[in-house]
């Protein structure tokens, strides 16, 4: 029993390294300095294995895509736009937990992965998120800009391909942005038929 112990222990810091080792090759988008798409997938790929190891766990995840941005960028210009990409980063890292990932997914769309929560809780914490961007309009040289985004949520899959999950929620962000915008719309994949 006491060499089985050891053995366990010995393997967790074997994976303890190797998770470290994902982390700190991740790679940053310089605009957001938030992870660049590419490290989403492989911070996706590592929480699915999480689920497979821990038994039970969970993790959802949310995209996010900002209102009417090309408006955004043919009224105040390309730099301004940026500007408000940085802005957008930051509201939404103060409003997640330390474990919690927010990613540049592409040009103004973010992903959120966020370990070990079930779907209603990740529904109630991004409403948060998109109340606090609604709430903090970005200030720049003049008047002060209001910038909303769009938010879908849903559940990562354990046994299904990455894609299936992420197409799952597009298609909630989609639904947002039909809605209206400046909304969040959860997918629950337990209540799908498929
Ligand atoms: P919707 O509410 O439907 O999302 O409207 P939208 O205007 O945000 O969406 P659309 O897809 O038409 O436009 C996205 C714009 O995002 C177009 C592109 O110029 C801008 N964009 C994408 N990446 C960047 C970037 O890195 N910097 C800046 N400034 N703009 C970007
Ligand atoms: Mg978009
Ligand atoms: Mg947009």
């Amino acid at each position: 029993a006491n060499f089985l112990n050891t053995q366990r222990l010995f393997f967790n810091s074997i994976l303890e390294i190797l998770e470290f080792s994902v982390v700190s090759t991740h790679q940053f988008d310089p605009t957001t300095k938030l992870v660049n798409r590419r490290s989403a997938y492989a911070i996706l790929a590592h929480e699915k294995q999480r689920m497979h190891r821990v038994g039970n766990a969970s993790c959802c995840i949310a995209l996010a895509d900002i209102d009417f941005f090309k408006a955004f960028n043919d009224q105040h210009g390309h730099d301004v736009g940026d500007q408000v990409l940085e802005h957008v980063a930051s509201v939404f890292n103060s409003k997640v937990r330390r474990y919690d990932t927010v990613a540049r997914f592409g040009g103004e769309e973010f992903l959120f992965v966020l370990p070990d929560m079930d779907i209603e809780d990740a529904a109630l914490a991004i409403e948060r998120v998109r109340r606090k961007l609604a709430a903090t309009p970005f200030v720049s040289e003049d008047v002060p800009l209001n910038v909303t985004a769009s938010f879908g949520v849903t559940q990562l899959c354990e046994h299904c391909d990455i894609n299936g999950s992420l197409k799952r929620v597009d298609v909630a962000l989609y639904k947002a942005k039909e809605l209206g915008r400046n909304k969040t719309v959860c997918v629950d994949s337990s209540k799908l038929l498929t």
